[in-house]
């Protein structure tokens, strides 16, 4: 009998065809797999953004894809897109907030949306840009797409005027100017009729310069804070009007008092990305009370409370833990980030009790999860794909990295699991019983300890499949198993789906399969079709409830 089945089979399909009377589309790594729908490559984009180059596709390519579902979204239902951006901006569940303020800028474009999707649009930005830096950056953005037409101007106008007075002043004298904009080209294009005599001057202040009467006392401090002339006066200003660091002299940011005075009312991610800054001036230093500070600060609810995203708090602990060590070539990229002051080479002695307060900040970032009590199986793409660019632009973390950081949060809430890493057997020399790296990694490690064991593995190609049939081999019962990936599977003879299907049949369990994407591609290994597969977001805060919502079903 000729065997016409090893050509043609839904049960078992090499990964460079695609499964017989399934819709797959082929990846740019050669192998076949699924396509997202738009709503997730909205997500992803809004999440992961494209500022950085994955290993396959340039910042540029990867901008115009996710742009296209953009549009494509905005043409099917307009508000839904408006709204995702919104709650995904407010509930601080990316690491940065430009791939919103961008997909808003579309949708207020008359080239991408109807008349009434951009008055929604326009209405919401208040919502998506919350601080002076986030409007210049529409501002930026939205140039690219239309005029300034009335809509456009009175959007700008009534961020200005439907804030309380006091809190447009710390917006005003805080972010003066980003990119070039300034709120004083803002006010000059958008002209809003200030709704109190305050507001009047501090429109003054902003586009002549000139204080008046009825001016925000915050505005008094800042320009005594210009003219002081001694770290003690400045302290002084600084808890007399609450003034930022943004606000005083910079020759005054080499005292330690200074930054104590700031340290009382430091909102959590500039404490988070000056930790280096307070510990070289010598204000953190072991024993010191400030240490005490922002450990228990760290230490807290406050971390989610105040939205600071986990990849930041990831960054910046693999930043302050270098201290005098780091590369000056790494160094470069935080200046922009602001973790580093730019005027010099960082060097300090980090202190321990801090770099730990980090670690356990880290978790704290993401949304509450309950534990589900089943038994899981992180596995970790740990292909060469996975290592080349940074996630969400965040410096010298590698989807990879990320990968594994990320699975340490299901880690840490559930009892049952097992951490494995895989490439593909075909390259790799596997253990003669496995076809899987056990990853000796554990949430009880520090993150810069488990991101330095999985730096270390060595590459190789991808093949996602070997999470259900290594499994299966070693008859390990698994009711959910999670991967990590770009979804740039080629190298296996059996598709994802497919293994996952013979692991339920053998096995008898109803196993799950859950893809955490960790770059704004359009692919996934998960069928769509399946009702026991799900496609999340790598990074997003709120991906870990999510995963043990759809395990419990
Ligand atoms: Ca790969």
């Amino acid at each position: 009998m000729f065997n016409y089945t090893d050509a043609f089979s839904t049960k078992r399909t090499p990964q460079d065809q695609p499964i017989p009377g399934k819709q797959m589309v082929q990846g740019e790594a050669g192998g076949f797999v699924f396509g997202v729908d738009d709503w997730t490559r909205l997500d992803r984009f809004l999440i992961l953004g494209s500022d950085a180059p994955t290993y396959y596709a340039s910042a540029h390519e990867l901008t115009k894809e996710n742009a296209d579902a953009v549009v494509r979204c905005l043409k099917v239902d307009g508000k839904r897109t408006v709204d995702r951006i919104v709650e995904i901006s407010e509930a601080g569940r990316a690491p940065k907030n430009d791939p919103a303020l961008f997909a808003l800028a579309v949708a207020a474009s008359p080239a991408f949306a109807d008349t009434k999707t951009r008055a929604y649009a326009l209405w919401s930005l208040p919502r998506v840009a919350r601080i002076g830096t986030h409007l210049f950056h529409f501002a930026q953005y939205v140039e690219h797409f239309r005029g300034w037409g009335r809509g456009l101007r009175e959007a700008v106008a009534s961020w200005y005027t439907e804030k309380e007075v006091g809190k447009l002043a710390y917006q005003a004298v805080k972010y003066q100017q980003r990119d070039g904009w300034s709120h004083r080209d803002l006010l000059r294009l958008s002209h809003p009729k200030p709704p109190s005599q305050e507001h009047d001057s501090l429109f003054h202040w902003i586009t002549q310069g000139n204080v008046e009467d009825y001016i925000p006392p915050l505005v008094m401090g800042f320009e005594a804070a210009k003219v002081s002339e001694s770290p003690a006066d400045t302290i002084r200003l600084i808890q007399e009007y609450g003034l930022t660091r943004e606000m005083v002299k910079t020759e005054h940011l080499k005292d330690a008092g200074v930054w104590e005075a700031l340290l009382e009312k430091m909102p959590m991610t500039a404490m988070v990305r000056n930790l280096a800054n307070m510990t070289k001036v010598g204000l953190l230093s072991p024993m010191s009370s400030a240490v005490s500070t922002v450990v228990s600060r760290l230490d807290s609810d406050a971390v989610h409370r105040e939205r600071v995203h986990p990849l930041q708090i990831l960054v910046a602990l693999q930043v302050y833990k270098q201290g005098s060590g780091y590369a000056r070539r790494q160094a470069v990229g935080f200046h922009s980030l602001g973790y580093v002051s730019p005027s010099d080479v960082p060097t300090w002695e980090p202190v321990v009790q801090v770099v730990d307060a980090l670690d356990a900040a880290f978790y704290h970032a993401f949304d509450n999860v309950e534990p589900t009590g089943l038994r899981w199986l992180l596995a970790l793409d740990v292909s060469g794909s996975m290592t080349s660019p940074d996630i969400s632009g965040m410096p010298g973390i590698s989807p990879r990295m990320g990968s594994a950081a990320m699975a340490l949060v299901t880690a840490k809430t559930e009892q049952n699991y097992m951490v494995v890493g895989f490439t593909s057997s075909s390259q790799y020399h596997w253990r003669s019983n496995t076809a899987l790296t056990h990853l000796p990694i554990s949430p009880r490690q520090r993150l810069d300890d488990v991101v330095k064991v999985v730096s270390d593995i060595p590459f190789g190609g991808t093949d996602c499949a070997l999470p259900m049939i290594g499994a299966l081999q070693n008859k390990q019962p698994i009711d959910v198993f999670v991967v990590y990936t770009d979804s740039e599977t080629w190298a296996g003879n059996i598709h994802p789906v497919q293994a996952l299907q013979e692991y339920r049949q053998k096995m008898g369990i109803d196993a799950k399969l859950i893809v955490v994407g960790m770059v704004s591609n359009g692919f996934s290994i998960a069928d769509p079709a399946d009702g026991g597969m799900l496609d999340v977001v790598g990074f997003s805060t709120a991906s870990p409830a999510l995963m043990a919502d759809f395990a419990r079903g």
